[in-house]
């Protein structure tokens, strides 16, 4: 039996001890979904809750529900059950907003703890919107006390200079899916005096994170991708308990004041992370990520990773070996260890590859200008579909299906 045959992917799903969470996922039939790391899979539980919170909760019980049906603690309850996930203890993660928002908040906090520096240093390659809310800051406060650096996406660590009051990183690249040391480069800039903003939008859910372990800061992530919270599902921040009586938010809604009830005129910041809350919270989409969230109550994040990496791991191995795939060059790192969940492939067509793919039932996604990124989330992939998906990937090349004037049509969301 060779490494690659449908006979050893039947016996790696026989032997798989996640394969019966696939039953916990409504996966569309006759569709390979390899973007999870953009919109997870809806899970079975968020769906009966969608039904629950808009039918009983919304239609029946009204505003009683707010204390009936704990509305109100959702985004502590959704926020401790991720904490899980990302090697929090208790108290320090909510879920709230978008990550846009929350990096908005956070790195105001951070440069208010620091207001001797002004400095933000991050990646060259790093997702915009983390470095768009930088800009936005850096024009509202102005670039003495806010500026955005850029640091090449391998070399971090000269970068840190004593100048830079925050670094916020993605941990896993959204391009390549290179995956930074987290332990080591926090380590390092706080042997600097800086503070390190964490962005896990390709990491929890899927690869280990010890924020606790790493002494991290500070940290954000997203709800709908390998969460599976749906689509636009509110974010999560997370806040070192050590820093957070300090630690203060310019976004000072009532919703992180210490008694919102008691509508006083006088904000007093909630102690603890509460005070990073800010509006009233999207009870819906809260709800639906709360549920989709206890899919991974007996999951270990281990477990999630070994499967993600042997997932990746067939993918690839399949690619080199078919000379009809010869001319898509891996990005991504080679080594595991350095790699998150996702695989990114370049060619000059990849745009009209990806939606030949769509088109024939592997659902992948482009990124500009010219990567092909697949991604594999481990709780509803079987390794018998990453077969089927790379066979239909070397039909579509062998018989240049992707040159169909179809397929170069763009939309509006790539
Ligand atoms: C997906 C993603 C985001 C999304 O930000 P939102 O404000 O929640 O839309 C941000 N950062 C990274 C690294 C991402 O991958």
């Amino acid at each position: 039996m060779t490494a690659g045959s449908e006979d050893t992917l039947v016996q790696m799903d026989r032997q798989d001890p996640l394969a019966a969470k696939t039953a916990a996922f409504d996966v569309p039939a006759e569709q390979i979904y390899l973007d999870g790391n953009s919109l997870g899979c809806l899970p079975v539980s968020a769906k009966q809750r969608a039904r629950e919170v808009v039918e009983q909760q919304w239609g029946q019980d009204l505003i009683k529900s707010w204390n009936l049906h704990q509305w109100i603690d959702l985004p502590f309850s959704a926020g401790e059950k991720i904490a899980r996930l990302i090697g929090a203890a208790p108290g320090q993660t909510i879920c709230c907003d978008s990550i846009s928002v929350n990096i908005f908040k956070l790195l105001s906090a951070a440069l208010m703890m620091h207001n001797e520096r002004h400095v933000v240093l991050s990646q060259q390659g790093n997702f915009p919107t983390d470095l768009y809310m930088v800009q936005g800051l850096a024009r509202q406060l102005g670039e003495d006390r806010c500026s955005l650096r850029l640091a090449a996406d391998d070399d971090i660590a000269s970068a840190l200079t004593d100048d830079v009051a925050v670094l916020l990183l993605s941990h896993v690249n959204f391009r390549s899916g290179a995956l930074y040391d987290m332990q080591a480069i926090t380590e390092q800039a706080q042997a600097r005096g800086i503070l390190v903003i964490w962005d896990l939008a390709h990491s929890a859910g899927v690869v280990p994170v010890q924020l606790d372990a790493c002494r991290a800061d500070f940290a954000v992530g997203c709800g709908y991708k390998y969460l599976n919270g749906g689509p636009g599902a509110p974010a999560f921040l997370y806040v070192a308990r050590r820093h957070q009586a300090q630690a203060a938010q310019p976004l000072s809604g009532w919703m992180g004041h210490m008694a919102p009830f008691d509508f006083d005129n006088a904000y007093q910041a909630a102690p603890g992370v509460a005070g990073f809350l800010t509006g009233t919270p999207p009870v819906i989409s809260l709800s639906i990520l709360d549920a989709a969230l206890d899919v991974f109550a007996d999951v270990d994040v281990a477990q999630l990773r070994q499967k993600s990496l042997a997932l990746a791991g067939v993918f690839m191995q399949r690619v080199a070996q078919s000379p009809l795939l010869a001319e898509l060059q891996l990005l991504s790192p080679v080594d595991e260890a350095q790699r998150g969940a996702q695989l990114a492939y370049r060619h000059p067509h990849a745009f009209a590859i990806c939606q030949a793919l769509i088109a024939h039932g592997v659902i992948a996604d482009f990124r500009a200008p010219d990567i092909l990124r697949v991604g594999f989330s481990p709780l509803f992939l079987r390794f018998a579909d990453i077969g089927r998906s790379v066979d239909v990937l070397s039909r579509i090349m062998r018989d240049e299906l992707w040159r169909d004037p179809a397929y170069a049509v763009r939309h509006k969301v790539t």
